[in-house]
């Protein structure tokens, strides 16, 4: 789901369900969007890196002054995430990339290199 196409579809068919069958309608409908969003991380893991602040998924943040050069985003992996739902939720493999991930950036800054690093993990595993 990219921010600001929210799925209001999911808030109408809860407002359909409780005027329908009252509360347990909605905690009916709940469950339903409980287990389409279980499915859901697990078939469409990964989100591109958008919003405020963002690289908007090109996984390159420009330079104001000279427009043609970029360094490498600190927040992706070159404009891609891992959902966070599903880096908390999802497939064992998706998880471990999810929390590696988190760990190479977070080293990456501490360590100041963030800006220089381009081969994504690899580059952090070769030069950590
Ligand atoms: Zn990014």
């Amino acid at each position: 789901m990219e921010k600001g196409s929210f799925p209001w579809v999911i808030i109408a068919i809860g407002v359909v369900a409780y005027a329908a069958w009252g509360i347990l309608g909605l905690i009916l409908a709940a469950l339903g969007m409980a287990a389409l969003y279980g499915r859901s991380i697990r078939t469409h893991p990964r989100i591109r890196h958008t919003g405020w602040g963002s690289c908007k998924g090109t996984g390159e943040v420009r330079s104001r002054l000279f427009r043609w050069t970029f360094h490498k985003c600190p927040k992706c992996q070159s404009g891609r995430l891992i959902r966070y739902g599903a880096g908390h939720w999802g497939t064992q493999p998706i998880q471990a990339e999810y929390k590696r991930g988190r760990r190479a950036r977070k080293r990456a800054k501490d360590e100041k290199r963030w800006r220089l690093s381009c081969g994504g993990l690899g580059a952090a595993h070769m030069t950590g």
